[in-house]
């Protein structure tokens, strides 16, 4: 038997298809999602419904973004569902969430079980409509979930941390072994909740600053920052934000990098 054939259709690797097939484990993220009526639901990447066909029992109206046309197409066709589903047939990344909100009028809630070869990407793109997101829900590879929570001084701390956390609370929900996907994928997976902050609470002048500097930083991180940050400041201007310039990237707080990032702003001001 092909094992990757999964109720006549066969996942693709491209696509990051790695379907749910525990009811159990379903079940508890619909519980931790906790659809209302009259909420915007939107979900990334339903595949051949899993998570789809349980919340469409909550709830009237569901908004799903399928790139893979068999799949949406499969959707569309599903009698049981059809009626609920507003499909958008296209890459999840090229969609604006906030053209959604405003034509919804209200906040979006976003879940999926996300394709993990765009998951990280993905994260970034979402992290640009924070202002419109209620909450989000994402099945993501244990690693990459627990990047979204580390705390400087770890080797999971990097730019992924900082941006997120800079918008959202995050939260580890539960983890959920291989076996309760087809195919059955070589990781652990972690349910993780992120909350957009109603208030940032470290707030950058421009947010572009704050993501130069973490690149530059995080791209080079077995460097010092008086290295890798050299032609954005210098020792001295570090150490009168109270930084260590002997710190790499991974011991930096968030707060200092926003300090950084705010420091720049103003000077490129003058
Ligand atoms: N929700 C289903 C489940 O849990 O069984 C499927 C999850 S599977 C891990 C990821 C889904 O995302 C697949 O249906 C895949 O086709 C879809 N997908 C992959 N890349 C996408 C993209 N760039 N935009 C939208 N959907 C995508």
């Amino acid at each position: 038997m092909n094992n990757r054939l999964y109720q006549g259709h066969i996942a693709r690797k491209r696509f990051g298809q790695n379907f749910l097939t525990d009811q159990c484990v379903i079940d508890s993220i619909i519980a931790a999602i906790h659809p209302q009526r009259g909420q915007i639901m939107i979900e990334i990447g339903p595949g051949l419904g899993a998570l789809t066909k349980l919340i469409s029992k909550f709830i009237d109206r569901i908004i799903v973004i399928e790139l893979d046309l068999n799949l949406a197409t499969r959707l569309a066709n599903n009698s049981l569902l059809n009626k609920k589903l507003t499909i958008y047939k296209q890459d999840v990344m090229t969609v604006n969430f906030a053209d959604i909100a405003r034509k919804e009028g209200k906040l979006l809630r976003i879940f999926g079980n996300l394709p993990y070869n765009i998951s990280t990407p993905l994260i970034f793109h979402l992290l640009i409509y924070t202002q419109v997101v209620c909450d989000m829900h994402f099945m993501l590879q244990k690693e990459v979930a627990n990047r979204l929570v580390a705390q400087p001084d770890s080797k999971s701390y990097g730019r992924l941390s900082v941006m997120t956390q800079y918008y959202c609370n995050v939260l580890l929900i539960f983890d959920v072994p291989p076996t309760a996907f087809h195919p059955t994928p070589k990781v652990d997976s972690t349910l993780v909740r992120l909350v957009p902050h109603k208030v940032i609470p470290h707030p950058v002048y421009d947010i572009r600053l704050l993501q130069l500097i973490t690149m530059k930083a995080f791209n080079q991180r077995r460097k010092t920052i008086r290295n890798s940050l050299d032609n954005l400041f210098t020792p001295v201007q570090l150490i009168k934000l109270g930084i260590d310039d002997s710190l790499r990237a991974e011991n930096l707080s968030i707060i200092q990098y926003c300090k950084l990032a705010n420091w720049l702003s103003h000077h490129l001001e003058k």
